[in-house]
């Protein structure tokens, strides 16, 4: 079975800090594999492992460096990557970033397309979708386990009231959740081999798409202005002495909110 792995490089801080020229996420600095990709790429090779012969293939878009923290996935056990990098990319919002994720893996055409949770830096949880849709082909998101079964896939997915359980033909797109599994580490085995796999760079004009389709030419979206957040309001606090519940439930009340 032949996967692809949808993996985003994103700053190695927990701080978000913005442009204000641009009004843009800064990107720069120290880029990191955004966390939650491993768990898709965990639960790629562990397929591999259980389907027999196979391949796990990571795609994606971000500048030439984001091919350092795809080594990270390739170190775990990927089998190669491909970096869609180029500069009419900068500036690409959602709809043109699926654009050309969609063009890259409809050249590999795998069985399953794998992807994290959100991205801890834009927090969009959507590109997913967006993709799955460009693709024309049915997609999981949020999934806690996921088997590979007679040509379809199933994903147990967690929502407010319960568990879905959903079955799809493949070839399919699915999200996995921060639930699905443990990532593993890489092994100094795996990080010296990182460096020999596969590693291609792919442009606009390789994937058959105009510069005009990506970047802010390419993109539906536009930022007009950032604020800061209001200041909270009027707090109380309550310190629980015993009778913390009664006063919650007072202050509620004097709200009316219940
Ligand atoms: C006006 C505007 C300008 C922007 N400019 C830039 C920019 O210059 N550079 C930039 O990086 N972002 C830019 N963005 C953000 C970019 O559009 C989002 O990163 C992208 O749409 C994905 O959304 P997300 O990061 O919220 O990912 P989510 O939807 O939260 O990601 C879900 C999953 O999709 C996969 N994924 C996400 N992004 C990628 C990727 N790039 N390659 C491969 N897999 C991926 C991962 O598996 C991830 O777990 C811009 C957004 C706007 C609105």
């Amino acid at each position: 079975m032949k996967i692809a792995v949808c993996v985003k490089q994103v700053p190695d801080t927990p701080a978000k800090r913005m442009n204000r020229q641009t009004n843009r996420l800064d990107r720069s600095g120290e880029g990191a594999l955004n966390p939650f990709d491993t768990q898709a790429v965990e639960e790629a090779l562990r397929l591999k492992e259980a389907e027999g012969p196979g391949e796990v293939v990571l795609v994606s878009m971000g500048p030439p460096t984001a091919g350092d923290a795809m080594r990270k996935a390739l170190a775990m056990g990927a089998d190669r990557a491909i970096l869609i990098t180029d500069e009419a990319a900068a500036g690409s919002d959602l709809v043109a970033t699926s654009r050309a994720l969609a063009a890259a893996l409809e050249r590999e055409s795998p069985d399953l397309v794998l992807f994290g949770q959100y991205a801890a830096d834009s927090e969009g949880a959507v590109l997913w979708a967006a993709v799955a849709e460009r693709l024309r082909r049915p997609m999981i998101s949020q999934v806690a386990e996921l088997t590979v079964d007679n040509g379809s896939v199933t994903g147990r997915r967690q929502t407010e009231f319960g568990y879905d359980v959903i079955r799809a033909p493949l070839p399919a797109v699915v999200a996995v959740s921060d639930a699905i599994n443990e990532p593993r580490y890489p092994s100094l085995k795996g990080i010296m081999g990182a460096k020999r796999k596969p590693q291609d760079t792919l442009s606009l004009g390789d994937l058959g798409l105009e510069a005009a389709q990506a970047g802010e030419q390419g993109s539906r979206t536009t930022v007009l202005a950032l604020h800061d957040p209001p200041p909270r309001g009027e707090s109380r606090t309550i310190e629980d002495d015993g009778g913390a519940a009664d006063e919650i439930v007072e202050f509620l009340a004097e709200k009316r909110l219940l």
